[in-house]
């Protein structure tokens, strides 16, 4: 196999339920013998695209398959300008795709690869919620009767239920309104009130989703600490990474944080400094596989856990690679799991099937997705613009999503 070389890089747009999806096919001159990798930037999937055909695919052709991180080393660096989600979401399709194809050429699934299994599967968070602490309990409820351990709660979803009441100025421009001090009024009843009436047996979970000012988060995580999160998520914006130091020093409620992130000088100090307890990126976002192996052992050495991000804007290749990457490494701590339909399962046969609250990984060789492209055909992605990360304050100013 001394030849083996990549022959082609397709990419694929499809929006089966909702989020655009960007998956990679990397083709061999072997064949039969290929790789699938996730790419999805749904906000951005037409940049990811033009990166992929212009630039990362034309690198990735005639170089062999089996040198993956090599590929990944060239690609970084090729534009010379590097680190930013559309560039590192482009090399991430290839870069899975070519774990995918050296899992196929071992026959072995990518978890073996990696040193086998830890666990058979990936304990999993789901998103519950409501608008009032009693809906809520009833949404954390239904979970918990289908099995579910980890379940995040939010009220009034995102962005709140007070943004719309809050008086607004005259010529306030349009956007998703909310109230920021109401995560202060509201949130920490809303767990008393979980606790309450739910007991101790569920690991509950909140995410401030970077909306508060540092020092609000600071009270907040706090003003949490007797109800014994899990983990609060991204208690703070990436710009504002410093204060953990504060968080920190104020109580013990564990942090996660990184779904934004796109660059190691963004998490080496949070992990090295002992600042967080979940490092949580969206792998694809970071560069793929190579990279988050990378980071996950950087993590154990310093005790943090992984809880790569999961919602319905990774594909069911990239939800793969995590759940792979989730029973391989020893410090793995959660997976966030958005509850797939079945029209993707339909479409990526051998996505990680969920029982009971585990995500379980396929045990074919390399990820052990498929893809079925004309199906996939059939649902054209849109090109709307993202309105939703409009959010503002309630006096109009634009606040981060
Ligand atoms: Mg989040």
């Amino acid at each position: 196999m001394a030849t083996l070389k990549i022959t082609a890089v397709q990419t694929f747009i499809t929006q089966p339920c909702g989020q655009r999806l960007v998956v990679v096919k990397v083709l061999t001159n072997q064949p039969g013998l290929y790789g699938l990798g996730c790419a999805t930037f749904t906000q951005r999937h037409m940049a990811v695209k033009a990166a992929l055909e212009h630039h990362i695919g034309p690198l990735a052709v005639g170089r062999d398959p089996r040198n993956v991180e090599d590929f990944w080393q060239a690609a970084m660096v090729n534009g010379y300008w590097r680190s930013g989600p559309v560039l590192n979401n482009a090399i991430s399709g290839v870069d899975m795709a070519l774990w995918d194809i050296k899992g196929k050429l071992a026959g072995m699934p990518c978890y073996d690869l990696w040193g086998g299994k830890c666990r058979p599967a990936a304990a999993v968070y789901v998103h519950a919620g409501g608008s009032t602490p009693e809906e809520a309990a009833e949404s954390v409820r239904r979970f918990m009767a289908e099995g579910y351990q980890h379940i995040r709660c939010q009220l009034g979803g995102y962005p709140g239920t007070d943004g719309e009441k809050a008086a607004r100025p005259d010529g306030a421009p349009p956007g998703a309104y909310f109230d920021a001090k109401e995560k202060l009024r509201r949130v920490p009843g809303l767990f008393e009130y979980l606790r309450r009436e739910l007991g101790d047996g569920v690991e509950l979970l909140y995410d401030v989703h970077e909306r508060l000012a540092p020092i609000d988060a600071v009270w907040l995580a706090k003003a949490l600490e007797p109800y014994r999160l899990f983990f609060l998520e991204d208690a703070l914006a990436p710009e504002d990474v410093e204060w953990f130091a504060a968080i920190r020093s104020a109580c013990a409620t564990p942090l996660a944080m990184g779904e934004l992130f796109a660059n190691p000088r963004e998490w080496v100090p949070l992990v090295a400094g002992r600042l967080i307890d979940f490092i949580r990126c969206h792998v694809s976002a970071i560069g793929g596989i190579t990279p988050a192996l990378k980071l996950a052992h950087l993590a154990d050495a310093f005790g943090v856990r992984t809880a790569w991000h999961g919602p319905l804007d990774v594909s069911p290749v990239g939800m793969a690679a995590n759940v792979h990457l989730d029973v391989a490494c020893r410090n793995f701590g959660i997976q966030e799991w958005a509850v797939r339909p079945p029209l993707e399962y339909e479409m990526f046969p051998g996505t990680p099937e969920l029982r009971g609250g585990y995500a379980y990984p396929g045990g074919r060789p390399g990820l052990g997705v498929e893809f079925n492209e004309s199906l996939a055909a059939k649902y054209p992605p849109d090109d709307k613009p993202t309105d939703w990360t409009e959010s503002r304050l309630p006096d109009g100013t634009l606040w981060r999503p």
